[in-house]
């Protein structure tokens, strides 16, 4: 399996990194030695000092897809999660400036915590999906799905063109405003909604 992630799909992120509003979805990927689940705890690596929250919507495809029509979208994912996408900004400010790939930035181990998912099915409306998190019992980062610059169905499309979709692959579909560090002993908390659907320590 592999995740796909898009940047810059919340304006109010984009201007929070002086970054341009993208006229087409900005992706890049992460290997599945990214992916912690079930709580367990992430290990601050020593090749960074600035790892930064993201905390993202995050689409679980259920269908191989190629070249996949926009209104046909939503037939390819059926469940919806949450989980971070761990950046090392000062590994990511050093690739921009070079013009260099974010793979170290993005994609190191750990860089991928996954929460527990929810059936498309179960939720109202994802047009309209609020969700968060929390450091330590404060609010850091508060979404949702409305405010994203393209839609699941725009970004599946898109990103379909250049990739096949597999069963289990999965979509980080961007941040909203409030990315910051993170430091060793911070407890984060995620939600959508009211629910909690991860929980995890910094070691
Ligand atoms: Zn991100």
């Amino acid at each position: 399996m592999k995740i796909i992630a898009i940047g810059r799909n919340y304006a109010d992120h984009a201007k929070e990194l002086n970054n341009p509003l993208p006229s087409e979805p900005v992706v890049f990927m992460k290997p599945s030695t990214c992916i912690i689940k079930k709580n367990k705890p992430f290990f601050y690596p020593d090749f960074s000092s600035d790892i930064q929250h993201e905390v993202e919507l995050v689409l679980k495809i259920s269908k191989v897809g190629k070249n996949i029509e926009e209104k046909f979208a939503n037939r390819y994912f059926n469940q919806i999660g949450i989980g971070i996408d761990f950046t090392a900004r000062d590994l990511q400010r050093i690739a921009k400036e070079k013009g260099l790939p974010w793979e170290k930035a993005k994609a190191f181990d750990g860089a991928a915590p996954l929460g527990r998912f929810l059936e498309k099915d179960q939720l109202a409306d994802i047009g309209n999906i609020p969700f968060s998190l929390k450091i330590n019992g404060m609010l850091v980062q508060e979404g949702n799905s409305r405010d994203m610059i393209f839609s699941f169905d725009q970004m599946i499309a898109y990103v379909s063109k250049f990739f096949s979709l597999q069963i289990g692959d999965l979509i980080f579909t961007g941040t909203p405003a409030g990315v910051g560090p993170v430091k060793i002993g911070d407890r984060l908390e995620a939600f959508i909604g009211e629910e909690s659907l991860l929980d995890f320590k910094i070691k």
